[in-house]
């Protein structure tokens, strides 16, 4: 069996045991959701409802701020009413406006599925902008990780030709199992996005990746494609990659998959690729099929300090602690770190209840023996971190101009270019924070910019004189919006 990968990467002990080849087991419903009003990478959401307003599982509850494409509205994930709109603290642990909503029935009664969902959409007899604006209203963003809308990356600006859409079910973090658990569970869903997004595309194949330690469920898979009506002469392939961290990366998926590089400051469309997570492919299946907003989120609680580790669905907005502890149990003895998403590229939170969102992959509860608690030390210029790096920067220079506060030499030694895998951090004998470090870079860089544009914008509005503002606006945004 063929098995491709990508240069240089780290074999990691992928803790996976505890819950590979589990069903997701759906949690009970819970009685309060904290819904965060941004969940995506893009333009600001309002909220559209006020404090003691009813609300159906289903509903819109905030959208963009201002019309635009890079954004995505927010559903109800339980019916019932709005207590708080207030800011509370996420998963990137920063403090974001929630909606918090109380489900209204007794405590002791079950919670009843009063939902109200868009009408079914056929992804067959409609147009390319009925397809993409359902997505859209679907509140769809990458489901890997990142958040991206999803509409925005199946629309690349003209002049861009995609030819390969690539299903990324590597899943290369340790612990999490949650792509697994999709793909086992929901084949016929999967292979339903990928044909429906091919269609919006026009794009004529496509291949699933996965690691190696999936291989299982590739018949599966193969199985479902030759069974399913809606790919006719669409061409889907199964592709097995090395089990090597980070294989799920897009840059890696693509150079594994089809020995194509995304070039330095570019975009898996620069090489004629769109990549979409396995969940995210699903979740616009069930957009159509059930005209079902992104409400619910898979994913995997593990770590050692998790009783009963296992890969779950919840309302998004759920906070995992107010799960019963016949369900959810975390021994707080043991516990020495939390873990939103993976451990390489997830945030380490300070407490458990923090909301699940629609890009939480997996909450891992860590104990003593499973994390470094090492203070940092003096780098003795080993050269390990410049080797463990799948995009081939040099993580020591990036540092020492971060340190030396010199972005143009930062950018130079391929700041923006770091996918933020964290491998050199891992590596790194003197436990150097360097990942967390470029992270901070990267967000200095882009308040540098976002200051920058402002600053010459007030020098335009300046030299013109007067201008009414909203001229000033519709001025430099030409054709935008
Ligand atoms: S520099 Fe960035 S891309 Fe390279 S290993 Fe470190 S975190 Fe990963
Ligand atoms: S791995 Fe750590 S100690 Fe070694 S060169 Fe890189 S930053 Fe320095």
């Amino acid at each position: 069996m063929p098995v491709s990968t990508f240069s240089r990467g780290l074999k990691l002990d992928t803790r996976k045991h505890t819950t590979e080849g589990k069903p997701v087991e759906p949690a009970p419903f819970p009685r309060q959701v904290v819904i965060p009003v941004n969940q995506h990478f893009g333009a600001p959401n309002r909220a559209m409802v006020s404090i003691g307003d009813r609300v159906k599982r289903g509903q819109r509850i905030a959208e963009g701020a201002a019309p635009g494409p890079m954004t995505v509205p927010v559903h109800a994930s339980i019916s019932g009413v709005v207590k708080k709109i207030e800011p509370r603290t996420q998963s990137n642990n920063t403090d974001g406006l929630c909606i918090i909503i109380e489900a209204e029935v007794p405590e002791t009664a079950e919670i009843p599925a009063d939902e109200t969902f868009m009408p079914p959409l056929d992804p067959c007899n409609c147009t390319r902008e009925e397809s993409l604006g359902r997505i859209r209203d679907a509140g769809i963003v990458g489901m890997g990780g990142a958040a991206f809308p999803a509409h925005v990356k199946l629309d690349p600006p003209p002049g861009k030709s995609i030819d390969l859409i690539i299903a990324d079910g590597a899943e290369c973090e340790p612990y999490l199992t949650t792509d697994e658990a999709v793909i086992a569970g929901k084949p016929g869903m999967l292979i339903m996005g990928i044909a429906i997004v091919m269609k919006i595309t026009g794009v004529k194949r496509a291949i699933i990746g996965m690691e190696d330690n999936k291989a299982s469920l590739k018949p599966v898979l193969e199985e479902e494609i030759k069974r399913s009506v809606f790919i006719k002469d669409l061409d889907i392939s199964v592709g097995l990659c090395k089990t090597l961290y980070p294989q799920g990366g897009e840059k890696m998926l693509i150079k594994a998959l089809a020995n194509r590089e995304v070039p330095s400051g570019g975009l898996p469309m620069d090489v004629g690729c769109i990549v979409q997570n396995v969940g995210t492919l699903a979740a616009i299946a069930e957009a159509f099929i059930l005209g079902k907003p992104l409400i619910d989120r898979d994913l995997t609680v593990s770590g050692g300090a998790c009783k009963r580790p296992k890969n779950i669905r919840v309302p998004i907005g759920t906070i995992i602690t107010d799960l019963p502890p016949e369900f959810m149990d975390i021994n707080h003895d043991r516990l020495r770190k939390i873990i939103f998403g993976g451990p390489m590229m997830g945030n380490a939170a300070a407490s458990a209840a923090i909301p699940i969102q629609k890009n939480t992959s997996g909450i891992i509860f860590m104990t003593g023996d499973e994390t470094l608690t090492d203070a940092e030390g003096p780098c003795i210029r080993c050269g390990r971190c410049i080797r463990s790096c799948s995009c081939r920067l040099s993580p020591v220079i990036i540092n020492i101009a971060l340190e030396s506060s010199d972005m143009d030499e930062a950018v130079r030694a391929g700041l923006v270019d770091c996918v933020e895998c964290g491998s050199c951090s891992y590596v790194c004998p003197a436990r150097i924070k360097l990942v967390q470090r470029f992270r901070v870079g990267k967000q200095r860089l882009r308040a540098m910019k976002a200051m920058s544009q402002l600053q010459a914008r007030a020098e335009q509005r300046q030299e013109k004189g007067a201008v009414p503002a909203e001229k000033v606006v519709g001025s430099t945004n030409p054709g935008k919006d």
